[in-house]
């Protein structure tokens, strides 16, 4: 019952081989790590899942179906990809409004998934003044406009001081007790230990281990 699939994923930029035959599943109820060293593939495969760009072969599905991307209307996934490059002139009100109008979704949850991130406090604050934690949570707060049961994040605890790394922890472990699927790339086992059920590890675009985290842990 994965929600996620990937399958025999491959993907080329010029010589480059970013994804070469990628296979792995994430289920609904878990954190399913994605762990690489830089430049391994992760952010490639996230992307060709949420339909922003396109594999050479193979095959990223959502519930069965290959997902259409982040500009239509729909409400199966969300991600938060580079949250730091946030644009900073706007209040962070704003900034959520203007991204619920752009998916096509009401703004009607934007006070509510500011408060699911604890920005409430600084809704009417300029973007350009938070830091990398703040943005970081008000990707979050856009991640969860559309009420997804699917949550992809591209390392969103890096550069993160101990209490940001803590906070996003317990709010993604918090999306897995709902019932989410939650897709959490690292380059870190250490930011993956306490927060991933299971843990796919990927290297030049390949998937070399795929396994509970406490099985991987005695082979690490
Ligand atoms: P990761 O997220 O694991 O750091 P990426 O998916 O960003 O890895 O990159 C995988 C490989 O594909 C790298 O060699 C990277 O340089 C290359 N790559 C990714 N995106 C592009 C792009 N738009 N143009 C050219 N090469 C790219
Ligand atoms: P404004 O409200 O400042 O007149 P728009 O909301 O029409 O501008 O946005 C203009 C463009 O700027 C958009 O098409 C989008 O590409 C980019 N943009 C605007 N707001 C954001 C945002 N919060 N995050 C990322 N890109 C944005």
């Amino acid at each position: 019952c994965a929600v996620i699939e990937v399958c025999e994923l491959t993907k080329r930029y010029g010589g480059t081989t970013a994804l070469d035959a990628l296979t792995f599943t994430a289920r609904p109820g878990e954190v399913t790590g994605f762990l690489g060293p830089n430049g391994a593939g992760k952010s490639t495969t996230m992307r060709i899942i949420l339909g922003l760009d396109r594999p050479d072969a193979g095959t990223a599905t959502v519930n069965g179906a290959a997902y259409r991307g982040l500009d239509r209307p729909t409400r199966q996934v969300g991600a938060v990809l580079d949250a730091s490059a946030v644009a900073g002139g706007r209040r962070a009100v704003d900034h959520l409004r203007w991204q619920a109008r752009a998916a096509g979704l009401p703004a009607t949850r934007v006070d509510e998934v500011l408060a699911d991130v604890g920005l409430s406090d600084v809704a009417r604050r300029r973007v350009g003044g938070f830091s990398l934690g703040m943005k970081q949570r008000l990707g979050i707060a856009g991640a969860l406009l559309g009420d997804p049961p699917v949550l992809l994040f591209d390392e969103p605890v890096n550069g993160l001081d101990p209490d940001g790394v803590r906070w996003i922890r317990d709010l993604l472990r918090g999306f897995a007790a709902q019932g989410r699927t939650v897709l959490l790339s690292s380059h870190l086992m250490s930011e993956l230990e306490r927060t991933a059920d299971r843990v796919v590890i990927v290297v030049r675009g390949r998937v070399v281990a795929d396994a509970p985290l406490a099985a991987l842990g005695d082979g690490l």
